[in-house]
């Protein structure tokens, strides 16, 4: 017990000890968080479903969620009409992907909803980090400003530096290959909303061209003729839904080329379906292929995407320990900072502990949301990014501690404090970069040319907002890319 010294209180209660006490006075106090696997049986239409079914991944695709009827049925009518009308009428009027999300994924969600109002799953529904991203409703999206007018489909230009069909070369010794152009899951902030998934009524997606063999025959013969490739993100779409055959023969074919040193799946899938990753049939594939690949010396990882603590489940550190125990070197995590998801310190920190502690993910990067149409109520500005890398700083080992990045089109990944200048009131940030990517090889420009990335706007000053109402003329509540493209897709469905 701590004697009081005269006159002054003392500082460490008798119930507290010194390192508790230490603890309590930072900005972020850290808690194992040991969470177990949610009860899906809380919800009434799983009520009757057992252990064997929820671990079957034929049973989780089979009862994906993709129609806000089938949510009811799951969720019963606790959960109030205006909510399903609030998800309908973003459906129609502005979602640029389309409903799926599997049981694991709804299973996140309302893990503590308040038992007592008489509107507590409604309310708890309406703030549920999971359902902004996987589910978002009209009333999420900003009314004034819900799209950028610099926001465009294809934002990073994946498109205009394909090589192969589907194979993006931007970076010098890295190239990205898009096998298929479907998730068992698919997020409404996504990136490749261009490309991936279904259409929506404001969405008309773009198509492969090719056969997939002859893609996979383009990029592999590409890649063979690329000395200077050596790193190799296997991607879509998430790998978790190309047949495993298929992605086995592709994923040797590349440890067969010489210059090719990393290789790493890209698969959401690990966290919202674990069943999948759980297969003997995938188990024993990625055990074959981690023995070439450790055979040849090559690193073979897992790059998965996960957004909240929640997502991190029993179930799903199951998984990532099966991979592990198959061989991959590794399993890392590539968030996307989502305003109203994860845009805290305590959030990240609390993610990124989760991930650490109870799945053995490396916490590694969050990405700033790109400016896809329609993303200005996920999306942060510069500063605020800045902020949370600064407040998540110290507290995790250094090689655990995430990197925020913002991806500027025709750059790439900088880290967020890289920025060259930054014009605050109107919120434009530049940025030099120190490569070509492939459509400038022979501009002389290239490495002098500032690049523009954007806050979003209802972030700026007063002046800034005014700034962007005089000189975005009609984009003021979406772009034109995108209002084009939903004229286009109703026209089509008459
Ligand atoms: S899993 Fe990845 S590719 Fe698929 S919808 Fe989500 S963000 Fe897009």
């Amino acid at each position: 017990m701590t004697t009081p010294v005269l006159g002054v209180e003392p500082r460490i209660s008798p119930e507290q000890s010194a390192s508790e006490h230490a603890a309590a006075r930072q900005p972020y106090v850290y808690r194992r968080r040991n969470a177990p696997e949610p009860d899906w049986r809380r919800f009434p239409g799983w009520r009757d479903v057992s252990e064997a079914e929820w671990r079957d991944v034929q049973w989780q695709r089979a009862h994906c969620v993709k129609t806000s009827g089938q949510l009811k049925d799951v969720l019963g009518d606790r959960v109030a009409d205006r909510f399903y009308d609030d998800l309908n009428r973003d459906q129609v009027e502005r979602a640029t992907m389309s409903m799926l999300v599997p049981p694991q994924m709804i299973n996140t969600m309302m893990v503590d909803p308040l038992p007592s109002a008489a509107d507590s799953w409604t309310d708890s529904m309406y703030a549920d980090p999971v359902r902004r991203y996987m589910l978002p409703v009209f009333s999420d999206r900003l009314t004034q400003w819900p799209s950028h007018p610099h926001a465009t489909r294809d934002s990073l230009h994946e498109h205009e530096m394909w090589t192969a069909e589907g194979l993006t070369h931007r970076y010098p010794t890295k190239v990205l290959a898009e096998l298929l152009s479907t998730c068992p899951q698919y997020c409404g902030h996504c990136t490749r909303m261009d490309l991936v998934g279904n259409s929506t009524p404001s969405i008309t997606k773009l198509k492969f061209v090719a056969k997939p063999t002859d893609r996979y025959d383009d990029m592999i013969a590409y890649l063979r003729n690329s000395p200077g490739v050596r790193d190799v993100v296997v991607s879509g779409g998430d790998v978790g839904n190309l047949p495993w055959s298929r992605l086995e023969a592709f994923v040797a074919e590349l440890l067969s080329i010489e210059n090719i040193r990393d290789i790493r799946l890209a698969t959401k899938a690990l966290a919202a379906l674990p069943q999948h990753w759980l297969q003997p049939e995938v188990r024993s594939g990625v055990e074959r292929l981690a023995k070439t690949a450790r055979d040849r010396g090559v690193s073979l990882a897992i790059h998965t995407h996960v957004n909240t603590a929640a997502s991190v489940t029993p179930l799903v550190a199951e998984a990532v320990r099966a991979m592990l125990d198959a061989g991959v070197r590794d399993v890392r995590n590539q968030g996307v900072l989502l305003n109203g998801i994860n845009a805290s310190v305590d959030a990240l920190l609390d993610l990124s502990f989760a991930l650490l502690d109870d799945a053995a993910i490396m916490p590694y990067y969050f990405y700033m949301c790109d400016m896809i149409p329609f993303s200005e109520h996920w999306r942060l500005a510069v500063w605020q990014a800045q902020e949370l890398q600064h407040g998540i700083m110290g507290y995790l080992p250094g090689f655990a501690t995430p990197r925020i990045v913002c991806d500027v089109p025709y750059v790439g990944k900088r880290w967020v404090h890289q920025l060259a200048d930054y014009d605050h009131t109107r919120g434009i940030s530049y940025w030099t970069k120190n490569y070509r990517t492939g459509v400038e090889l022979d501009d002389p420009e290239a490495l002098r040319r500032r690049y523009e990335y954007y806050d979003p706007i209802h972030t700026l000053p007063v002046e800034g907002q005014d700034w962007w109402r005089e000189h975005s003329g009609d984009y003021l509540t979406a772009s034109a890319e995108t209002i084009a493209a939903a004229a286009e897709s109703r026209e089509a469905s008459r």
